[in-house]
């Protein structure tokens, strides 16, 4: 049993279960965002496709995870900060891409505020920036 995934299971109010667990922890300890694949990579085979969708769609419902756009239209997660809950996501920042190792993560800088025409209201923004990551300058 892994004690950080189970307590923020309990923090969120999510009953604990072996999917659940082995899912969150999964994201505890990658620094990058995860997509559907590479999720399925990792887990235990006997956590079918079914499975894994349906916990990542209740871990989006409950603000422990955020969706992360990739340059290809491809869907990655990521784990939320604080801010986060039933009551939605309170977070704009920035994802970058990594050309290198193909690795997108979270940064902690706010996406600058845009100025949309008049008439447009924007419910969601997404800001991916491409380039190369800290690891792989060095
Ligand atoms: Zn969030
Ligand atoms: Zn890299
Ligand atoms: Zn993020």
């Amino acid at each position: 049993m892994d004690a950080a995934s189970d307590h923020l299971l309990k923090n969120f109010r999510l009953r604990s279960t072996p999917s659940r667990q082995e899912i969150l922890h999964l994201f505890l300890k990658s620094k990058h965002a995860l997509s559907h694949g590479d999720i399925e990579k990792e887990i235990d085979a006997s956590l079918d496709r079914v499975t894994v969708y349906r916990t990542l769609k209740t871990f989006l419902d409950r603000g422990l995870i955020h969706k992360v756009l990739d340059d290809e239209g491809s869907l990655k997660y990521a784990l939320c900060n604080a801010t986060c809950g039933t009551t939605g996501h309170h977070h704009d920042h920035v994802h970058f891409k990594c050309v290198r190792c193909g690795q997108t993560n979270c940064l902690d800088v706010e996406i600058p505020p845009v100025k949309l025409p008049k008439g447009y209201s924007p419910s969601e923004i997404n800001l991916l920036i491409q380039g190369t990551c800290e690891r792989c300058a060095n």
